[in-house]
């Protein structure tokens, strides 16, 4: 794609995830790979107004944080930088707020296995980051390790990124990780979800290979391929769990980066009682 079509796919996604209620008004923001600098949308202007000049771009790997543009970057250009730095797989990133991933970002909840689309962001969860203050190094730390060999995380208190190898990619992955959210969220109302294996996600992840959104032909951006097909069999994982039959895996987790479906029956009991709504306060 050349420059130009990549900002106006931006401007183009930005309408669409506010048309389809995935984000409302300007809080999420959108960025795109284009050969050594990150596109990506301002900070505090309406998307309808939006022009393909008006977004800025990023020097990717050299002066970080300088920026062009008639407009500053989004205020959460940081995350969207060092995840651009860290993950030259990713080509898009999409960052919302919507409903129900930030549902469970408020209750600090990772989402488990609990539907085999999870497999599409790289594994069997996907993680919370901490809180941390909007638009600082700790977010973006955070944000990066929930992001460890995943395509998606969930930012507590806050809201969700979807990362993907271009941005239409992440869009996809962006609705698919609000479906999932909103799935899980609702299950959690009637009982709680009974969760796929570590060794059956590995199983859907194989069969993804070449599935999902399809590109043209050169509707492609500059990201280099994904590696995350490496991670699938994790075999520490895989085959240690037969969580399918079982019903009420816990699936709450406190230390994100160590989330592991938990199979156990002892695990189970605890579930329960986590599937209660609670007060929290925002930090
Ligand atoms: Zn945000």
């Amino acid at each position: 794609m050349t420059e130009l079509e990549i900002r106006k796919a931006i401007i183009e996604n930005c309408l669409k995830m506010n048309a389809t209620g995935l984000n409302q008004g300007t809080s999420g923001n959108l960025s795109a790979r284009y050969k050594d600098v990150m596109i990506i949308t301002p900070s505090g202007i309406a998307y309808e107004a939006l022009k393909p000049g008006d977004l800025a771009t990023m020097p990717i790997n050299k002066d970080y944080g300088s920026w062009e543009g008639p407009l500053k970057p989004s205020t959460e250009w940081r995350f969207h930088l060092d995840i651009m730095i860290d993950r030259p797989d990713v080509g898009g990133i999409v960052h919302t707020h919507s409903t129900y991933a930030t549902i469970l970002s408020i209750a600090g909840k990772e989402i488990p296995a609990c539907h085999y689309m999870i497999a599409a962001f790289g594994g069997p969860m996907i993680r919370c980051a901490d809180y941390a203050t909007f638009g600082t190094e700790e977010l973006s730390a955070n944000a990066l390790k929930a992001l460890k060999d995943r395509t998606g995380c969930i930012l507590a208190n806050h809201g969700m990124i979807a990362t993907g190898a271009n941005i239409a990619k992440a869009m996809w992955l962006a609705v698919e990780l609000e479906t999932i959210a909103k799935q899980y969220y609702q299950s959690l109302l009637i009982g709680g979800p009974n969760l796929l294996s570590d060794a059956e996600i590995a199983n859907v992840m194989e069969r993804f290979k070449g599935y999902g959104l399809q590109d043209k032909k050169s509707a492609n951006s500059n990201a280099k391929p994904k590696t995350r097909a490496k991670t699938p069999a994790k075999t520490k994982a895989a085959g240690k769990t037969s969580a399918a039959a079982k019903p009420k895996v816990a699936a709450k987790r406190k230390a994100p980066s160590k989330a592991r479906t938990q199979t156990k029956a002892g695990a189970q009991t605890k579930a329960r009682t986590q599937t209660k709504p609670r007060t929290r306060k925002q930090a």
